[in-house]
């Protein structure tokens, strides 16, 4: 069997005196997508924050390529190739769209941080039109693609997708789905936290649905059926999240 690229084990964490996550485990393999389903506050950003070292956790361990990275500092965390793209945009909107791909390729090595631009460039052909444009002024949409861009630029190894879809139009969300898959085809793990909940389920591998902080439910996503949805996300008549 392969190893996994990204193992949690009895995953804690606590904001002060209130604890949101209790427990949590899951694995995700090499190269594949895992997404992480969950109603409002159910703790999937929480996860997303601990796995990539900006909340501590204060039980449990992270490993990564088969290193503990439990409570390693977040910028140690990215060098190592886990990128964390959190919800609402990382990108630089007063600078131009090419500036913010030289930042993010900035600790690759000189000679090979064209190539990489160029890279990022070719999933997201918008970007290459656009490339002198101040990030800020591009629309939603374009400002995902750029956030996803800098990431892949960065070579990383597995990435962290939160939320991104979050306000966008379908047909944008498609091209940002479209932009996950082509990482994942260029051998990028992708871990996606998602609403719409069957376009992530029709890109995933394995899926993991959190309750209240907890596992409710894992498994490969397509056996993720309705009746699994129904009864861990409450999809239907009191769904929080919309239905992709
Ligand atoms: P959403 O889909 O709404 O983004 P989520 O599944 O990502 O939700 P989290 O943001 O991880 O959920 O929140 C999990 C729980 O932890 C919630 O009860 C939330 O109120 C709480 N929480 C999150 N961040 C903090 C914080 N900085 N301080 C205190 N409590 C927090």
């Amino acid at each position: 069997m392969t190893e996994p690229i990204l193992e949690v084990r009895d995953l804690e964490v606590r904001y002060g005196p209130s604890q949101a996550l209790f427990g949590v485990s899951l694995s995700a393999t090499p190269a594949s997508v895992l997404c992480v389903l969950g109603a409002n506050g159910a703790g999937k950003s929480t996860l997303a924050r601990a796995v990539s070292g900006l909340v501590p956790p204060s039980a449990g361990t992270i490993r990564f390529e088969g290193r503990d990275i439990t409570g390693k500092p977040s910028h140690r965390i990215r060098k190592l190739g886990l990128t964390y793209i959190p919800e609402g945009r990382g990108v630089f909107p007063d600078l131009s769209v090419i500036d913010n791909l030289r930042m993010a390729v900035g600790q690759e090595k000189r000679g090979e941080r064209p190539a990489a631009i160029d890279r990022a460039i070719e999933i997201f052909p918008v970007l290459g039109s656009r490339r002198h444009q101040r990030a800020g002024s591009l629309s939603g949409g374009e400002q995902q693609m750029l956030a996803l861009a800098r990431a892949l630029a960065a070579s990383p190894r597995l990435i962290i997708a939160d939320e991104m879809s979050l306000g966008l139009a379908p047909l944008v969300t498609e091209s940002v789905f479209q932009g996950l898959d082509a990482a994942r085809k260029s051998g990028i793990t992708v871990v996606l936290i998602e609403q719409f909940v069957h376009r992530a389920l029709s890109l995933a591998d394995a899926c993991v649905i959190l309750m209240r902080g907890r596992v409710g439910w894992s498994g490969p996503a397509a056996e993720a059926g309705r009746e699994v949805l129904e009864r861990y996300l409450g999809e239907g008549e009191h769904s929080a999240a919309p239905v992709g």
